[in-house]
């Protein structure tokens, strides 16, 4: 095992700075389930505006936003159209089927974004025997599309489509803020393309926890009284929602670094004889395959040289920069990366 760890595993793993530490040691609370967390209100209210929309609501984590945003928008044995690929199938442990009642109606998609041409066959028509369409989910960056960025032209595609067909549109935007600094394109220009929007605090915005779900007054009404009936209501919870007003002003802007790192990530896994990089790095993720190799015992290869990656699938790697992620840290992998992958 190696002195040196360098952890790529995913930007959830940062752990908070000393500012931001000091900002929710000082952060004004009060009973949020009550309404009375200044802080709490403080962020919601900034992320509503920031998005274009009427309200907002703190959730505990990014799968209770997403799945706060389905029970908002439909009913039970409803149908949603989903990307077989986006994190609400693969990585919310069925919560939506579970908690909502609703089922699924994926549609295949290597990258992650809808096929818009399959879009209108997957609209059930009204008839008896079919459960009735109405939401649509899109997912921005794509977490197992490698962290591409949904192009804006398809996104108002498809916003273009729901809107027209009376159906709901979900953007789940964990790292919704990585699209924004790579792209420059506005949060209020994504936000004005779907009706509920998801962002977490926790991946590379760098806070502890905490994500949130924006978007109208009805809807959000509806997700606050969720969030209470799931247990997910908290009170003096300014504390954490300090460290996620503490991002926004500190931590949105130097995504670009992380990105700058990933894409040189990219460039070095895609020299390497044997490794295939799956997708163009738009952000901070990067995803590999390696052969025909066996990626746990690749990924225990890596670790043994302090280099930690996570397996996503057979012969599939992934590796994420966050704030923790060095230059240095990259210069350490591109001595060491050559070498492991020649076995
Ligand atoms: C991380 C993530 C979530 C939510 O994750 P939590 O760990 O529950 O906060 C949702 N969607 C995507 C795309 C993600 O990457």
């Amino acid at each position: 095992m190696s002195d040196r760890v360098v952890d790529f595993r995913s930007d959830t793993v940062t752990r908070p700075s000393d500012g931001m530490r000091r900002a929710m040691a000082e952060s004004e609370v009060g009973d949020d389930v009550l309404g009375d967390d200044p802080t709490v209100r403080a962020l919601e209210e900034r992320m509503a505006s920031l998005l274009g929309k009427e309200e907002a609501v703190y959730v505990p984590s990014g799968t209770m936003a997403n799945l706060l945003g389905v029970l908002a928008q439909t009913s039970p044995g409803d149908e949603i159209i989903l990307d077989r690929n986006c994190h609400i199938i693969n990585y919310e442990a069925g919560g939506s089927a579970v908690v909502g009642g609703v089922q699924f109606y994926p549609l295949d998609s290597p990258d992650g974004f809808l096929p818009e041409d399959e879009l209108e066959q997957a609209v059930r028509p009204a008839n008896i025997h079919h459960p009735n369409t109405t939401l649509v989910t899109v997912e921005n960056t794509h977490n197992r599309g490698g962290g591409r960025i949904y192009p804006i032209e398809r996104l108002e595609a498809v916003s273009k489509f729901a809107a027209g067909r009376g159906l709901r549109l979900h953007m789940a935007g964990a790292r919704l803020a990585n699209a924004v600094v790579a792209t420059g394109i506005t949060f209020e220009r994504y936000g004005a393309l779907a009706d509920s929007i998801t962002i977490c605090f926790s991946k590379g915005l760098g806070a502890p926890v905490g994500s949130i779900l924006i978007s109208d007054e009805e809807t959000v009404e509806k997700a606050r009284f969720w969030r209470k009936r799931l247990g997910g209501g908290m009170r003096q919870v300014g504390v954490i929602a300090a460290a996620c007003l503490y991002a926004l002003d500190n931590n949105v802007e130097r995504l670009a670094d992380d990105h700058a790192l990933a894409s040189r990530i990219g460039r070095i896994v895609g020299e390497t004889p044997g490794i295939e990089l799956v997708f163009p790095v738009d952000t901070n993720i990067v995803i590999f395959n390696i052969g025909g190799a066996d990626a746990a015992e690749f990924v225990s290869k890596l670790a043994d040289r302090g280099i930690l990656a996570l397996a996503i699938g057979p012969g599939r790697v992934r590796m994420v920069t966050h704030l923790d992620i060095t230059d240095d840290d990259i210069d350490y992998f591109e001595e060491a990366f050559p070498g492991i992958a020649a076995g």
